[in-house]
């Protein structure tokens, strides 16, 4: 009778099959509808920026995803502090009108459409124009947990407060 032991296996395989089938179903995939208005935003801190800055975290990685994703909004004079990111970021301008840096490179302005690809761990900042808003979004992959590395804070000196490229108009 030894032998009846093994019977049960296959019966207990199956038995398990169906709960896991059980189980998968009962818990339906969710969405989740994150409503304007309802998120809350984020200021930018102070050790980051240079100004007022207001994030809306609008792609939230959980453990299995890596992209984060922000809408950024500067006041006229705000921009980031210089930093690096482990994987890149795509800025997308909104509205507005700023500038883009990559150490050792001219100042680029940025207005609504552009689209700026900053390679792995070159060091650069961007922000509006001393008298424009910006807003852009930037996308970024996560690398160990984090997607930007932050260094000191953009000089008045290299903002260059009296450099404004920004023309008509000024938003
Ligand atoms: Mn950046």
């Amino acid at each position: 009778m030894n032998n009846s032991r093994f019977l049960w296996l296959p019966v207990t395989l199956v038995l398990l099959g169906a709960a896991a089938v059980v189980a998968a179903t009962a818990g339906k995939p969710q969405l989740t509808v994150m409503r304007v208005g309802s998120r809350a935003l984020i200021e930018g801190p102070a050790a980051n920026f240079t100004g007022k800055a207001t994030i809306d975290r609008q792609v939230r990685p959980d453990a299995s995803q890596r992209t984060m994703g922000s809408l950024v909004s500067f006041e006229p004079g705000a921009r980031t502090a210089w930093h690096t990111h482990p994987l890149g970021q795509t800025l997308i301008v909104t509205s507005g009108c700023g500038w883009v840096q990559v150490e050792g490179g001219k100042k680029e302005e940025i207005r609504p459409g552009d689209v700026i690809w900053t390679p792995a761990n070159v060091r650069h900042w961007h922000g509006a124009q001393p008298d424009s808003t910006l807003a852009h979004y930037a996308i970024a992959e996560s690398l160990n947990g984090s997607a930007a590395q932050w260094m000191e804070k953009v000089t008045d000196e290299t903002y260059g407060p009296k450099d404004v490229t920004c023309k008509t108009p000024k938003t």
